[in-house]
C-alpha cells in the first residue's frame, strides 16, 4: 500500500483529497495545525485504519514525528491560508507572517522531507501568482503582474517563492515535483467565515441579507467545483514523467461578480438586495485559466456545471 502525506489535509480542498485518496486505497497521513480549518472536516476519517493524523505546524516537524507512521511515497503541500479577505479572522491578511512562512520555510521543510524519502512532491500554488493579469485567459507561460508589497503580496509572493524553491529542488536534486496553479475553487467544507465571494453570497442570500458586491462587480472570476479540482490534483500527482511541470487547474467558465451574485440569488430563491461596497486594493480585474496544458498533459478538464456545484454548496451551507 502506498502512503500519501497531505500537509493542510484538514482544510477545504485537503479534506476532499483525503477522502478521495482513502477511497482509492492509499494510506493517508494528514498533517495540519487547524490554523484555518477545524477537525470537523476530517472527523469521518478517524474510524478508517488507513488514516493517520498529525496535529502539527509543518514548520515544527521533526524526524521524531514520523517514527510511528508510514513513510511517504507522495507528498501534497496544501498548507496555507487561502483567503484574501481583510474582514475574515482566518485569511492570509490576518495571518501575513504565517502565510509567508508556510509557503517559504514550510515548503523548504517538506521538500527536504521529499528529497530524503525519495517521495514525489506536489506544491499547491495559485492563480494569484498572475496578480492582476494583463493577459487573459492566463496561460502558464505568463509571468504575472504582482504588487510585491501590496496587501495581497504575502500570499502572492509567498506562493511565487514556493514555486521557485520547488523548481530549484527539481533542477538541483532532480526531485520529482509538480506545481498546481489552482484557480478559485468552491464546494462543501469551504469555511463559512472566510469572507470569500462564494461563502459570502450564499450565506447572505440564505439569511436574506444584502449581497455585498465589491466595486462595480465587473471583475471576473472562474469557479471550479472541488471534486473537479481534486481529480486534477490526483492526475497531476499520479501522472508519470511530468517532473517540474507547472499546470493551471481551474474552470475556464468566466463570469462577472455581478452576474455571479444574481445567479446565487436565483438559486437560493432569495429576496436579498444587492449593495455595492468599496473594492479592496489590488483586486484582480480578470481571472480565467487557460487549461490547454492540463487537457493535453493530464487529459483533465472540469465536468461539474456551475449551477450543479452551487446547488451542492448551498445545501452544505444550509447545514452549517
Ligand atoms: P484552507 O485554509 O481550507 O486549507 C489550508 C489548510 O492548511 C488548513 O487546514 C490550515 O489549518 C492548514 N495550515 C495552514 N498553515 C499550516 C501550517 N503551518 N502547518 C500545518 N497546517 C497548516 O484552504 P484551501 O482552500 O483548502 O486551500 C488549500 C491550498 O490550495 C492552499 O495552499 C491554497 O493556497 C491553495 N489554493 C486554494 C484556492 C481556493 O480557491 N480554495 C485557490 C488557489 C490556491
Ligand atoms: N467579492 C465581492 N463580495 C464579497 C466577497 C468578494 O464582490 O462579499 C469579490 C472580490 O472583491 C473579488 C471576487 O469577489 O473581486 C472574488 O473574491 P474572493 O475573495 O472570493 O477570491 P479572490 O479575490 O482571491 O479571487
Amino acid at each position: 500500500m502506498q502512503t500519501v502525506y497531505i500537509a493542510g489535509g484538514a482544510g477545504f480542498i485537503g479534506s476532499h483529497l483525503c477522502k478521495r485518496l482513502l477511497a482509492d486505497g492509499y494510506e493517508v497521513v494528514c498533517i495540519d495545525n487547524f490554523l484555518t480549518s477545524s477537525k470537523k472536516n476530517i472527523n469521518p476519517f478517524f474510524s478508517n485504519a488507513h488514516f493517520h493524523f498529525l496535529q502539527k505546524d509543518i514548520l515544527l516537524l521533526t524526524e521524531h514525528d514520523f517514527e510511528h507512521i508510514p513513510l511517504p511515497q507522495y507528498i501534497f503541500h496544501l498548507a496555507s491560508p487561502a483567503s484574501p479577505n481583510l474582514k475574515s479572522p482566518r485569511s492570509y491578511m490576518s495571518y501575513p507572517i504565517e502565510t509567508l512562512r508556510v509557503n517559504s520555510q514550510g515548503t523548504y521543510i517538506l521538500l527536504n522531507l521529499a528529497k530524503k524519502m525519495s517521495s514525489r512532491f506536489l506544491y499547491a500554488s495559485t492563480s494569484e501568482v498572475y496578480g492582476d493579469p494583463k493577459v487573459s485567459p492566463q496561460v502558464e507561460t505568463y509571468w504575472g503582474n504582482v504588487n510585491p508589497n501590496g496587501i495581497r503580496s504575502v500570499y502572492d509572493e509567498g506562493k511565487r517563492f514556493g514555486e521557485a524553491i520547488t523548481i530549484a529542488y527539481v533542477r538541483k536534486f532532480s526531485l520529482d515535483a509538480r506545481i498546481a496553479r489552482i484557480f478559485n475553487t468552491y464546494g462543501p467544507h469551504m469555511q463559512n467565515d472566510d469572507g470569500r465571494v462564494v461563502s459570502n453570497f450564499i450565506l447572505q442570500s440564505l439569511h436574506n441579507e444584502p449581497l455585498t458586491i465589491y466595486g462595480k462587480g465587473k471583475q471576473t472570476r472562474s469557479f471550479c467545483f472541488v471534486s473537479d479540482l481534486v481529480e486534477g490534483l490526483m492526475k497531476l500527482m499520479f501522472t508519470k514523467n511530468i517532473n517540474g511541470e507547472v499546470v493551471n487547474l481551474g474552470n475556464p467558465n468566466e463570469r462577472s461578480i455581478k452576474v455571479f451574485a444574481q445567479l446565487i440569488k436565483k438559486l437560493t430563491k432569495s429576496s436579498s438586495q444587492i449593495v455595492f461596497e468599496e473594492l479592496p486594493a489590488d483586486d484582480p480585474n480578470r481571472r480565467c485559466p487557460d487549461i490547454s496544458k492540463a487537457k493535453k498533459l493530464l487529459g483533465w478538464e472540469p465536468k461539474v456545471p456551475l449551477e450543479e456545484g452551487l446547488q451542492k454548496t448551498i445545501e452544505y451551507f444550509k447545514t452549517v
